[in-house]
């Protein structure tokens, strides 16, 4: 029943979906993806798959600034990624990949003339760090690299050589992720996830221009907090001591969710616990990707045609 991909315009099983040895994507990190969530929801039987127009959207904005163009609208895409997951049947939580790619096999380091490709695929994914405990952050001793050198609000599979030499390293000595600073030594975000502290009841975040992923899990978190729980969040620049001394800090992101950070640099955050308002708006955010909070249904796509038990 499952595995099937979309590869080259149709629905193949997923073993068939192989690329040349000389594409080009394949060498010089030239493609775009996404990662988008698909939320088991076993009361309804159905996958909620979460604001995936926003991360279509956002693949558009990455394949302009790559020069790679994109052979379906956002609503198609949408389209296709439903099918797809209703087409590979799984009842646990999945992810999604899709990726635009630089699909001539030539050789030449370049944007420009070449053939580009879209492929989706879809697999189970638990947890990807630990959302019940609370995790051990390093400061990376890699600095998060500039929009002057590859733009990191485009999620280019390239600019991911940066985070994997800070996740690596950061595993290697002992902690669960790393935090990246800016060149100029502020605090950017982590290695697939973007940062949040608590201080004196607001949320802090870096601007975008800190070099971060405007990530969907921080909108998310921004309208939640406002919303449900009248917290507000000020995005400005944060520097590195303010992260041991923030009354509370968390990642949210895709693949992370919203996950609590205990411990950053051998010091504790908060006295090592998860904070209240960091568990409060995990709560929020768990009812509301998997389909359980009317009032934020939109952002969710069922991707099986069942009606919703009453
Ligand atoms: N920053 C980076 C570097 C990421 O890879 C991700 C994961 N896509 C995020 C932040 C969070 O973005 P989102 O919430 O849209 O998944």
């Amino acid at each position: 029943m499952a595995g099937y991909a979309f590869f080259q315009n149709s629905f193949v099983p997923l073993s068939e979906a192989k690329v040349g040895i000389m594409t080009h994507a394949l060498h010089y990190g030239t493609a775009c993806f996404e990662g988008i969530r698909g939320n088991w929801n076993s009361e309804e039987e159905q996958i909620y798959l979460f604001r995936t127009r926003e991360h279509y959207e956002r693949l558009q904005k990455s394949c302009h600034i790559l020069k790679i163009a994109l052979p379906y609208t956002v609503d198609e895409l949408c389209d296709k990624t439903v099918e797809l997951v209703s087409m590979n049947g799984y009842q646990e939580d999945v992810y999604i990949r899709p990726l635009a790619y630089k699909s001539s096999e030539v050789i030449g380091v370049r944007l420009h003339n070449l053939e580009d490709d879209l492929l989706i695929f879809v697999v189970p994914f638990g947890d990807y760090l630990d959302v019940t405990k609370g995790i051990n952050c390093c400061v990376s001793s890699w600095r998060r690299i500039d929009d002057s050198m590859i733009p990191p609000r485009a999620k280019i599979t390239g600019l991911y050589v940066n985070s994997a030499l800070a996740k690596t390293e950061a595993v290697e000595n002992g902690f669960d992720e790393a935090i990246l600073l800016t060149y100029d030594g502020h605090v950017s975000e982590g290695s697939g996830e973007n940062v949040f502290l608590v201080q004196d009841g607001k949320l802090v975040t870096p601007p975008s221009s800190d070099n971060i992923l405007t990530g969907i899990t921080r909108d998310t978190v921004i309208r939640l907090a406002l919303e449900e729980m009248g917290v507000e969040t000020v995005e400005r620049r944060i520097a590195r001591s303010e992260l041991y001394t923030a009354d509370e800090c968390f990642l949210s992101g895709t693949a992370a969710h919203i996950t609590p950070v205990v411990e950053i640099d051998h010091r504790k955050v908060g006295g090592g616990v998860i904070g209240k308002i960091t568990k409060e708006l995990q709560g929020l955010y768990f009812d509301v990707v998997r389909g359980k909070k009317n009032k934020y249904i939109d952002w969710c796509l069922p991707a099986y045609k069942r009606a919703p038990k009453a």
